[in-house]
């Protein structure tokens, strides 16, 4: 009976140590499927050091609404910190800021230990919810719903679910089985750059080393560094640059680094603390970043891929979690229309969300020069400047790129033609005053209307 969701036994893959599929779990749970989450790694809550990815994430309005829906968005930015512009520091020292929103809008930076945290003791409250820790799929036969899964003891477990949700990340084995024997387009690429985490820690009397409530950036050109703010005072810097560069540093040794960070980052050394960076960067590997894409996201009413696994993007936009998070939303609007019928609602979310999330992957790719490079540049400032004019002139029909996709909930393929459009007419209104400039002091109107007392917008 498809009505009766309490029937339903819904597998998870995919929920320890990052998050998408802990959420997702909620939302089923909240349907009334039985469900249950497998996670290859520990429970990330008895772990003292938990290894992986970034130690801090930037959550925003994508991300918040889905964790609006399972109760935990008050929680969780309460326990983030606010930035509210990107503050520039150049080569010399210098400093500026450029505000993300000209109403204050701010994105949140959360850790992602407390956010993995929370979602998992969420999903564990619903009684229809087993989580399974050290559990690390490694096959599947997705049509008759067989899943098998390797413990920590080494030994082999097999469940059988009527429908598989697949959320364990970019190297997923989940998608690997998908593809076996069926028709999906899958693309991946490796950018030529790494990234490496330094440690920024608070000052003698226990302050932030910088202002906390902004994310601040380094940028370089071909590569950049950026650092947000932690709740216990310390900043998380991340060093982008490509795999080339850090192994010529690598190799020259301790005084490469402090070379290294002395032309490029001179203000920083201070701040990370030479013995620090120095360590850091002789004992730890840059790790790669890899954008991901693939269509479609289902097999029949049986299996379908959600967060990174269905589509890693490099993580220059902030948006890689806060686009697997809108996913469950996505999926659970498209399961409300087809009441709960996975033979129709699946097809339908490989169909709207695969264009959205690559579109988002370009973005990605797009804002890495943006952050990079072009927020040096004087003509990107005028644009920018234009930009929130526009916004403040036309607020129902003009809003910058940034905001639509970090501060609203824009399709993210819509979001890519409107930015386009947008540029057009930009462009449109900067050669008609150009052209029309000429034409306007030609007649001495400009000079009668100053006469007039008329001075501004007369035309
Ligand atoms: P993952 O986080 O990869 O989680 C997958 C889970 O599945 C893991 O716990 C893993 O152990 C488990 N798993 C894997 N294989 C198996 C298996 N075979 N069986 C069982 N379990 C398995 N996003 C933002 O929104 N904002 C940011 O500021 C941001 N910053 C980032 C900074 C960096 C440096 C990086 C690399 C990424 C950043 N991201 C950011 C992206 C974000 O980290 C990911 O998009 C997000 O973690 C994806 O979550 P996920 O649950 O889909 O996949």
């Amino acid at each position: 009976d498809k009505n009766d969701q309490s029937t339903v036994k819904a597998a998870v893959i995919g929920g320890g140590l990052i998050m998408v599929g802990a959420l997702q779990a909620c939302y089923l749970a909240k349907r009334g499927f039985q469900v249950d989450l497998y996670e290859g790694r520990q429970d990330i809550r008895t772990v003292e050091e938990a290894k992986g990815r970034s130690i801090n994430l930037a959550l925003s309005v994508r991300g918040r609404a889905a964790l609006h829906h399972v109760g935990l968005e008050e929680e969780i930015t309460a326990a983030g910190i606010p930035m509210r512009a990107r503050r520039i520091h150049n080569r010399a020292g210098g400093l500026h800021n450029q505000p993300y929103d000209k109403d204050g809008q701010a994105i949140f930076s959360v850790s992602r230990r407390n956010l993995n945290e929370k979602l998992l003791t969420k999903a564990e409250s619903f009684p229809n919810v087993k989580l399974h820790f050290q559990h690390r799929l490694v096959r599947a036969d997705l049509d008759k719903g067989e899943l098998q899964f390797t413990t920590s003891s080494g030994d082999t477990v097999t469940a059988t679910h009527d429908i598989t949700f697949g959320a364990d990340g970019a190297y997923s084995a989940m998608r690997r089985e998908l593809m076996r024997g069926n028709r999906i387009n899958f693309s991946q690429e490796y950018i030529p750059h790494g990234y490496m985490e330094l440690k920024i820690p608070p000052t003698e009397d226990g302050g932030f080393a910088m202002l906390p409530n902004f994310l601040h950036i380094w940028p370089r050109d071909e590569f950049m560094m950026i650092a947000l703010p932690n709740q216990d005072h310390t900043f998380t810097g991340t060093l982008f640059v490509p795999f080339a560069i850090f192994e010529k540093v690598q190799e020259r040794g301790e005084d490469g680094v402090i070379e290294f960070f002395t032309k490029n980052f001179p203000d920083a050394i201070p701040l990370i603390g030479e013995e620090s960076l120095k360590n850091t960067f002789m004992s730890t590997k840059a790790l790669p970043m890899v954008s991901v894409k693939c269509y479609p996201y289902h097999r029949k009413d049986k299996a379908v891929l959600m967060g990174d696994a269905a589509h890693a993007m490099v993580p220059f936009y902030g948006q890689g979690m806060n686009c697997g998070f809108e996913d469950c939303v996505v999926l659970d609007e498209i399961l409300n229309k087809h009441n709960n019928n996975f033979k129709t609602a699946l097809p339908e979310f490989s169909q709207v969300r695969s264009p959205d999330a690559q579109a988002m992957c370009d973005l990605a790719l797009y804002n890495y020069v943006e952050m990079r490079h072009l927020v040096n540049s004087k003509l990107f400032m005028l644009n920018k400047k234009i930009d929130d004019f526009l916004y403040w002139l036309l607020p129902k029909s003009y809003m910058p790129l940034y905001n639509m996709v970090t501060f609203s909930r824009i399709r993210y393929s819509i979001v890519i033609s409107k930015w386009k459009q947008q540029k057009k007419f930009v462009r449109f209104c900067l050669i008609s005053a150009l052209f029309a400039l000429p034409m306007i002091a030609g007649t001495g109107y400009w000079q009668r209307s100053n006469l007039s007392g008329h001075r501004r917008f007369n035309f």
